[in-house]
């Protein structure tokens, strides 16, 4: 790789956003943060500062989380149609496909994501679930309920919206991490505080323009930048907050639940994993060895649901190793706005020593590297994709999530689903798995055996609005996407009538 990092050109619409003033939308109104800082934001392949956008903390959030308050008690949203609702919900998808492809620049340049996949998963991801939630917003009825007690009565239930929403995201899917957070809650009838992670905030303030294009009242959709100790911690423990959607590390789920309790607001947590893909000896290898590199390396390793335990079954294992070894040759790393790169930097310096770290860990533990191990080029945050071998269970690159493109494969020799699924079980997270067999008992038979929220068979790192998405155990609270979301943004209510 070239020691300096070149930024291929970048479209006019781009250009003319970053050139923009960067300011928080709070009530309809484009605005500083009221101690006047501002943070700068970073190219992670050039390590260039792109912008600088607001520093906003808890005087910012207060502000927005009134403004939020108002519209959802007295605004024109509060009194809006369930069809007008979800005609500007279907609205804000046509707008990012309208601006698809600026959308997925400043998304490659600000998370330093390939451009190809931000178009395709980020871009087309976000319009799909802006149009499959807005239909909910005139599906969420309640029920009549047959009750029992002496006398007449007309018993039913109301879905109402839960009201006021905090919503704190990541920095690996920005533009689509804010897609699944605000499509639902706007349906439902939610007012929402939006906080992009400080390392890729502009997708979303960019969505900020077409939120107000669109004609969402004022105060409907905040959107505050800023760190997470200030502007988040003040979100999620704000009293006139009436629930929290986070997603993000499991630490900090923690913390959030700590912060949730002074009003006991609502909490969804989507947080860490460390997933399986089990390849079985009857497997289809091509596709299980181009399936299985794909769960580690796709996003530069930085997704929730990577698989990055690795399982080959003993009489596979070598082929499948060597398999994801050639694959990972075959990534063209670069910058991601390169249409032809398929790897491109880690989101930030922080996370690339995060995971030398574990590297360097899995080296002092016995692991073998096969392929990668090291960070490439002096300029960007890369990462060589890694391969491990000979890893087990003790081992920190194991047993903690590296977030990062480095896969650990272990071998098994056993034909008992029980034993293999307990190796899969081993772990305190529980979002995602593959299993890769053409055997279609041992394929379904382990998606039962498997304790994690999602289970994909010859595939990884599946995902579709409709799809419910969300994590077992350390992996979090509650679903995503789907009918099931719904249940997030709305509160039932119980109505007893006399007749
Ligand atoms: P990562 O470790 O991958 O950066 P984090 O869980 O730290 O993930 O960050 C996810 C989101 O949580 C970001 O928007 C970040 O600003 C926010 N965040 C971080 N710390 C806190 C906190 N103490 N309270 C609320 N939000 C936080």
């Amino acid at each position: 790789m070239a020691t300096a990092m070149y930024r291929p050109a970048l479209g006019s619409a781009t250009t003319a956003f970053l050139a923009r003033k960067h300011q928080m939308l709070i009530d309809g109104q484009w605005v500083d943060a009221r101690s006047g800082q501002t943070f700068a934001v970073e190219d992670p392949a050039t390590q260039e500062v792109i912008a600088h956008v607001p520093a906003g903390d808890k005087a910012d959030i207060d502000l927005a989380v009134a403004a939020a308050r108002r519209a959802f008690e007295t605004g024109p949203w509060s009194r809006i149609s369930p069809a007008a609702r979800q005609r500007l919900v279907w609205s804000l998808g046509d707008l990012i496909e309208r601006d698809a492809d600026e959308l997925a620049e400043l998304e490659a340049l600000d998370n330093g994501k390939p451009v190809t996949n931000a178009r395709r998963d980020d871009v087309g991801g976000s319009i799909e679930m802006f149009r499959y939630m807005a239909g909910w917003a005139t599906r969420l009825n309640g029920e009549q309920i047959p009750v029992s007690s002496p006398g007449d009565w007309h018993v039913y239930s109301l879905r109402e919206p839960v009201g006021v929403v905090g919503q704190i995201i990541p920095w690996n899917f920005p533009l689509m991490m804010a897609a699944w957070k605000l499509a639902p809650a706007l349906a439902a009838g939610c007012t929402i505080v939006l906080k992009p992670a400080e390392q890729t905030p502009l997708s979303a303030l960019r969505l900020g323009e077409l939120i107000l294009e669109a004609g969402f009242p004022d105060g409907v959709v905040n959107i505050v930048t800023g760190y997470g100790e200030t502007a988040g911690a003040a979100l999620a423990e704000h009293s006139d907050v009436d629930k929290i959607a986070f997603t993000g590390s499991t630490e900090v789920g923690k913390l959030i639940v700590k912060a949730a309790a002074g009003n006991l607001k609502r909490v969804s947590l989507e947080l860490g994993g460390k997933s399986p893909a089990i390849v079985f000896p009857d497997a289809d290898l091509d596709r299980a060895i181009a399936g299985t590199a794909s769960a580690i390396f796709y996003n530069q390793g930085q997704c929730c649901t990577a698989g990055s335990r690795l399982f080959a079954h003993q009489s596979v294992y070598d082929k499948i190793v060597e398999g994801v070894c050639q694959e990972a040759g075959k990534l063209k790393v670069g910058h991601g706005l390169d249409p032809s790169v398929n790897l491109g930097p880690l989101v930030s310096n922080e996370q690339r020593t995060r995971v030398v770290g574990f590297l360097e860990a899995g080296r002092q533990e016995g692991a073998e590297v096969v392929t990668g191990g090291k960070v490439m080029g002096d300029q960007g945050y890369f990462v060589e994709p890694t391969v491990l071998a000979r890893t087990d269970r003790t081992m920190k690159v194991v047993r903690e999530e590296i977030f990062g493109p480095v896969v650990c494969v272990q071998s098994f020799d056993d034909s008992d689903l029980d034993a293999v699924a307990k190796f899969a079980n081993d772990t305190e997270y529980g979002l995602s798995a593959s299993v890769w067999t053409r055997n279609l008992k041992v394929a379904h038979m382990m998606a039962r055996k498997i304790r994690a929220g999602t289970v994909c068979i010859n595939t990884h790192n599946y995902g579709d609005p409709a799809w419910p998405f969300g994590g077992y155990k350390q992996s979090g609270w509650g679903r995503e996407m789907g009918k099931e979301v719904m249940e997030h943004y709305t509160e039932t209510k119980a109505v007893a009538a006399r007749l």
